[in-house]
């Protein structure tokens, strides 16, 4: 199907994968972007060593190696008193069992490489200031009309356009998410004025009632990434860039240890955000005809497990391996589906289930991380360049 011309809505990590990886098997894309300049917010990324093989697959390996961090230690403290209650030292483990690395990376140096080889292949791949507003189609194409009265026509169309996807509105539902009773923080700190708190692992996750806290290093341990997950009704909307203030976030995690506290008061004040977390059931259809879904457009995820991102480069390798191999349309969508809603089905539900781990277990009675592990190889052991399709 090399002739067709595939557009592709959203230029996330899911779309710009997906991109890339139809660029690699021989395809001409366009990729339309809502956002008026390419861009990512200030946070840090977990990239799985099954999200490393995506990245792998479409040339990025050389830059992750070169740009990422590896954490080397990973451990599971005790709000109140700071202790360890576990610890794993993970320094070439993740490589020897998973055959791929294990990188926490910010987004933003993940984003402008994939953006950078996109534009390497075309430079006029990615077109900006394109809102999608809704699709039609018949036997021989599909048509996207954005906001600003453009129409663009196309073979195939991915909606790669996050958990509040016009394209998903457009072909599926309009099911509203619902809001789960928690909220999370985001910072960035400067390492260097954090160092005294940093002594346990080079990557945490603090335990405490109905809250987690989780920090570890990005740019070669120059900045430390935190996010706090807590129970709370005091907001509830969802974007990524909403303000919050140092005394919002002390106040949800009085009376824990000194060295989440620390690191908490050395976020500068204009590198803190909230959003209120929003959970949506697995839909058991993402394709209609000519259109298909994939990443959080197709199946967002609670953050407990850090996979929502891993599943988007995934679907955009799977879906560009189908959409190669298969003649029509229909066949390649089908095989997609096929390929990937068991899986990202179940990373969902298993994202449902650590949360209510974390926010239920008792530190005080810790009786070991239950977590994923008995899924960890299915999940981190998973090639998207290679599975049967
Ligand atoms: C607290 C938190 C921590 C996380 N940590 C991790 C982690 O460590 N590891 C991990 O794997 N995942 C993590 N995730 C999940 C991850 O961020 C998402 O799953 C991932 O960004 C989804 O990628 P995507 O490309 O599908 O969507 P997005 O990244 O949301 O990209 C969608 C793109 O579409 C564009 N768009 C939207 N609407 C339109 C429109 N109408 N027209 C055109 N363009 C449009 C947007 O501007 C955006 O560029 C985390 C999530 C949260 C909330």
């Amino acid at each position: 199907m090399r002739d067709l011309s595939v557009l592709v809505i959203g230029a996330g990590m899911g779309g710009l994968t997906a991109t890339l990886a139809l660029q690699k098997l021989g395809f001409k894309v366009k990729l339309y972007e809502q956002a008026l300049a390419l861009g990512e917010v200030g946070a840090g990324l977990t990239i799985s060593p099954n999200a490393t093989r995506a990245l792998e697959f479409i040339g990025l390996g050389p830059f992750m190696a070169e740009a990422a961090d590896k954490p080397s230690s990973g451990a599971l403290v005790h709000y109140r008193t700071g202790d360890v209650l576990t610890k794993t030292e993970r320094d070439g483990s993740f490589l020897e069992q998973y055959g791929a690395e294990y990188y926490q990376i910010h987004r933003a140096d993940l984003h402008d490489a994939l953006v950078a080889a996109v534009c390497a292949n075309d430079k006029d791949a990615i077109l900006l200031s394109h809102n999608f507003d809704t699709l039609t189609q018949n036997e021989t194409g599909v048509t996207a009309t954005f906001t600003n009265g453009e129409t663009v026509t196309g073979d195939l169309l991915i909606g790669a356009d996050g958990s509040r996807s016009s394209v998903r509105a457009s072909i599926i539902d309009t099911i509203a998410p619902k809001f789960t009773g928690q909220a999370a923080f985001r910072g960035m700190v400067p390492a260097e004025a954090v160092k005294p708190y940093m002594t346990i692992a080079n990557s945490t996750t603090t335990m405490g009632p109905g809250r987690l806290f989780t920090r570890y290093y990005l740019r070669h341990e120059a900045l430390v990434n935190v996010v706090g997950i807590t129970k709370t009704e005091a907001w509830k909307e969802e974007g990524w860039s909403i303000p919050a203030t140092r005394e919002e976030f002390l106040t949800e995690y009085a009376g824990w240890n000194e060295n989440v506290i620390g690191i908490i008061n050395a976020i500068p004040k204009d590198k803190l955000f909230k959003w209120a977390l929003f959970d949506r059931d697995p839909i058991p259809e993402w394709t209609v005809g000519r259109a298909t879904l994939l990443g959080d457009a197709a199946h967002p995820m609670l953050p407990f497990l850090g996979m929502g991102a891993a599943m988007a480069l995934e679907d955009g390798v799977v879906l560009a391996r189908c959409i190669e191999k298969y003649k029509s349309p229909a066949e390649a969508f089908a095989s997609y589906e096929a390929a990937r809603k068991e899986r990202t089905k179940g990373v969902l539900l298993d994202s449902r289930k650590q949360g209510v781990w974390y926010q239920t277990s008792n530190p005080d009675n810790f009786k070991g991380f239950s977590g994923t592990g008995e899924m960890r190889m299915p999940l981190m052991g998973y090639d998207p360049g290679s599975i049967p399709v």
